[in-house]
């Protein structure tokens, strides 16, 4: 027999059939994978996953304790069917089975049941789970008091199934210490923190007795995830620092005192404050790493612009990356029509004191797409703005000198390393986000940006409303909602409504302009969970229906970008009144006009998503509407958390609630860097005290030991969350 490593593909451990789905759906390869992947709870008698907060769609695993087995043949079709009661105290749920041989879950027996929660005649239950029943004569005493570890699941994978597999390779203390040998968090930082060791801690994890078992070794897991993660932000800081930029004073006379004197408006006191401090630090030498954030609203293109001014008075180029076409193309075009003839230099009518503002997305055609290459590459365009299009080979700067990144929360570290390293020497980077950074988060994610603050918004502003449809128990305030539509069109306002999906062709609904902010809780099988409104046909429906008479235009990722540009453009000029569109306007869509949002299945946004989105109305100086359409019971936890959002307009307040909403991982992985964030455990919410320690106890590390040649098992770690293009940051610092 080979020896167990962490580094044993599964398939030498399980089955093939078993090994291939674990890889498959729950990305499980090695031991490593499989050691790590942490039960999601306990399941202890008497804890029966309250009923009430199952919605379908959830796939669960319950444990409980058979009550009442009911077969029947069936009406309608040959066979039989067989309903079973099972309960823990006072909770129970319904499973059915067609045609099952069941001997087995007999009235008493307690078991394991997973499976996708359904709904029949308006009550819970499972069809066909899947049960694992507890043997009495081995575990009985056991499981009467013992944690049940309940491990993330998929269709073909049960929490049983892993919890057998993980006792091939983890069957006592003795193996585990034997695996896990080497520690990646060093001895003397796990005396200083009084942590057990990873072998403990794992076989504690997999196999706790008390809830103190499972609390003991998420500390100690978490230091890992801590420590790997800001070992490798405080080598990037390192790297960082060795590298000096350009220092890009400003210059009197240029374009950046004509952009202040083209505004149409006085700058706020927090604009004109903000601005000065990056004024003063784009004259440096030492590159600028800038996190700006303020409220949705707060006006911060207007700061990035006075910036990007001044680098290219400093003969350098600024490049503004956007998340979307839509929002760079509406930035590219608010640009050139302020800076007028300035932006135009080279044309005949141009202005040959200014620059160029150049657009770059994905979808030029071939003969614009080389136009504008050749001005990025040739300097002619000071101004650049585009999607991540920029990012890609064969865009080359002349002299990048600033980097403006919009609506951070889309982009990745990475992708932001990728636009600097296009500059010779490191750019200023200027990141702006409306979503508040909880300081945790901006010890992390944002470990080497430093914050300012937007507090204020432009006077005159009209503030947003919001409210929660909840369609199931208030059908007729739908109603309601198109007539406030029709209201504010009456009045010469204009409405957006908003729906998470374009419809006709589903498959084709790959959302290509809006990566993150999968909603929560759809899991996998939620077959039974009736498809997300469609734009198109909600379109349909209001123009034959409520919103009958009024223009009603559509608005999607699976338009070109003409198109989409035509139509938004047609909706800024008043010519549409009603937009119905996908999250393709999320961000940054500039209609002040535009006083009436209607979320249609608000609960299958984030809760960033759904602030974004509301940013839309109220930007001028009507008061603005927000309508959260749901199917979900206003006394669910959807129903709730909705309830909240429509309670709140703090970007402080919905960043907790956002947290609180998705896995960390989505926070610091997916969108962020990948899906190899390796943080499972650790909370950006609640383990503020501990990141706070590893990160100081990551710099007296690579203080004192660069390259961690010390401590190879911390160094493979750091490099497996790195692997690939990130690695290098390693090598420099
Ligand atoms: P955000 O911070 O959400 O990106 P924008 O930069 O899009 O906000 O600004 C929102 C709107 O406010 C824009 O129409 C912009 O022209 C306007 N605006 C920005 N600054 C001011 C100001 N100081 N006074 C009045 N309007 C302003
Ligand atoms: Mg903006």
């Amino acid at each position: 027999m080979t020896v167990l490593t962490l580094d044993t593909p599964l398939t030498k451990v399980v089955g093939d059939r078993t090994a291939k789905a674990m890889a498959d759906e729950l990305e499980l390869q090695t031991v490593r994978d499989l050691v790590r992947h942490y039960p999601s709870r306990y399941a202890r008698r008497g804890e029966m996953t309250k009923l009430t907060d199952l919605q379908v769609g959830d796939r669960v695993t319950v444990l409980g304790q058979v009550r009442k087995v009911d077969t029947r043949p069936m009406k309608n079709r040959r066979g039989s069917i067989t309903e079973i009661t099972v309960g823990d105290g006072d909770s129970s749920m319904r499973l059915v089975f067609f045609n099952h041989k069941h001997a087995r879950l007999a009235v008493g027996a307690w078991g394991l049941f997973a499976g996708t929660v359904s709904s029949w005649h308006g009550q819970l239950q499972f069809n066909h789970p899947d049960c694992q029943l507890l043997d009495e004569s081995t575990d009985a005493q056991e499981w009467a008091t013992a944690m049940l570890p309940i491990y993330p699941a998929s269709k073909s994978v049960s929490s049983w199934v892993l919890q057998k597999s993980l006792k091939l390779v983890l069957d006592s203390p003795a193996a585990a210490d034997q695996l896990m040998a080497e520690d990646p968090v060093p001895a003397p930082v796990r005396a200083r923190h009084g942590l057990m060791s990873l072998a403990t801690a794992i076989w504690l994890k997999h196999h706790p007795e008390t809830p103190e078992d499972v609390e003991r070794a998420d500390h100690r897991l978490k230091w890992d995830e801590a420590l790997v993660l800001q070992v490798t932000l405080a080598a990037r800081r390192r790297a960082a620092a060795l590298e000096p930029g350009i220092a890009r004073p400003r210059r009197a006379g240029g374009l950046a005192d004509s952009v202040d004197a083209l505004l149409p408006f006085e700058l706020t006191d927090g604009q004109r404050e903000v601005g000065d401090a990056l004024e003063a630090e784009i004259g440096r030498e030492q590159p600028m790493h800038r996190l700006l954030q303020g409220e949705v609203g707060s006006g911060k293109t207007v700061v990035a612009l006075r910036a990007m001014a001044q680098v290219v008075d400093a003969g350098g180029q600024a490049a503004l990356l956007a998340p979307t076409e839509v929002l760079a193309a509406q930035h590219a075009r608010g640009i050139a029509g302020l800076l007028g003839p300035l932006g135009r230099s080279g044309e005949l009518d141009g202005d040959p004191d200014g620059t160029r503002v150049t657009l770059l997305t994905g979808s030029l055609r071939t003969a614009a797409r080389r136009a504008a290459l050749a001005e990025v590459a040739d300097g002619r365009a000071g101004i650049v703005v585009g999607t991540h299009a920029l990012l890609s080979e064969g865009v080359e700067f002349a002299d990048l000198g600033l980097v403006v990144v919009d609506e951070q929360h889309r982009f990745g570290v990475e992708q932001r390393d990728r636009l600097r390293a296009k500059g010779q020497r490191p750019p200023h980077v200027l990141v702006m986000t409306a979503t508040p950074i909880p300081r945790t988060v901006a010890m992390t994610v944002y470990g080497d940006l430093e914050t300012l603050t937007l507090r204020q918004l432009p006077a005159g502003r009209g503030g947003v409303s919001s409210s929660v449809v909840p369609v199931r128990e208030k059908p007729a305030w739908l109603d309601r909602a198109w007539q406030r539509v029709r209201e504010e069109v009456a009045e010469g306002r204009q409405a957006y409504v908003v729906c998470p999906r374009i419809g006709d062709d589903e498959k084709a609904d790959e959302r290509p302009e809006d990566a993150d902010g999968a909603p929560e809780g759809g899991a996998d099988g939620g077959s039974e969970r009736r498809p997300p409104l469609a734009v198109l046909d909600v379109a349909e429906q209001l123009r034959g229906g409520p919103l009958a008479g009024l223009r009603v235009e559509v608005l999607h990722g699976r338009l070109t970008p003409e198109e989409k540009d035509a139509r938004m453009r047609a909706f800024a000029q008043r010519e549409v009144d009603v937009l119905v569109a996908t999250t393709v306007i999320e961000v940054g869509v500039d209609v002040p006009n535009a006083t009436v949002m209607v979320v249609m299945d608000a609960d299958r946004f984030g809760v960033s998503q759904l602030h974004q989105l509301r940013g839309r109305v109220a930007r001028g100086r009507h008061p603005g509407l927000c309508l959260l359409v749901s199917e979900a019971p206003v006394s669910s936890s959807t129903g709730v958390r909705l309830a909240q959002v429509a309670a709140t307009t703090d970007g402080f307040e919905l960043a907790r609630l956002d947290l609180e909403t998705r896995r960390e991982g989505d926070v610091l992985g997916a969108a962020q860097s990948g899906r190899r964030s390796g943080v499972k455990l650790l909370s950006l919410l609640h383990d503020e005290e501990l990141i706070a320690a590893a990160r100081s106890e990551a710099a007296d590390l690579l203080e004192s030991d660069l390259g961690l040649a010390e401590h190879p098992e911390l160094a493979a770690a750091v490099a497996a969350l790195n692997a690939g293009d990130r690695a290098d940051w390693l090598e420099r610092a």
